[in-house]
């Protein structure tokens, strides 16, 4: 599925037509016809066709990919479960070793800490049109540039 959708808004004591299922999850009619493509029945051959909100919230969490994929500058938040772009489209890159490290960046809807985690010679594709904070320092992003921390890290010890 190239969207996710919460499964939640299926209720189990329901049953939906192709046009209420259609309505609940803003999808067109062609969606719900590709979800029972994809595995989606009916709870009988009568039409109307109506679907059983347990069946679709069981086929919802089978078919929906437990992280969407991100774009650039886009980071996926735990808590609204969905990608979000970091507020004031800034994030902090904290290197976890010399080659990778997460983009921290805040959620704009909840608030939360949302981070990814990238290679460090991925940051420039990953952060999008987003601005990068080293540490504390303001940089910006320079794809050719090797990581060359001439000095450790100082995190005060192990
Ligand atoms: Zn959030």
């Amino acid at each position: 599925m190239t969207r996710r959708y919460d499964p939640r808004r299926a209720l189990p004591h329901l049953s939906y037509t192709r046009e209420q299922l259609a309505g609940t999850f803003k999808v067109t009619l062609t969606t719900i016809w590709s979800w029972t493509k994809k595995g989606l029945h009916p709870i009988d051959r009568k039409r109307p066709y109506l679907f059983a909100g347990g069946d679709v919230r069981k086929f919802l969490q089978a078919h929906n990919k437990p992280r969407q994929p991100t774009g650039p500058g886009q980071i996926y938040c735990v808590a609204c479960k969905q990608v979000t772009q970091p507020a004031g489209k800034v994030v902090d890159f904290i290197a976890l070793s010399p080659t990778n490290g997460d983009l921290v960046g805040r959620c704009p809807n909840c608030s939360r800490r949302i981070f990814q985690r990238v290679r460090t010679a991925d940051i420039a594709t990953k952060a999008g049109s987003l601005t990068v904070r080293y540490e504390g320092d303001v940089a910006t992003i320079n794809t050719d540039a090797e990581p060359s921390r001439t000095e450790p890290l100082n995190e005060g010890g192990v």
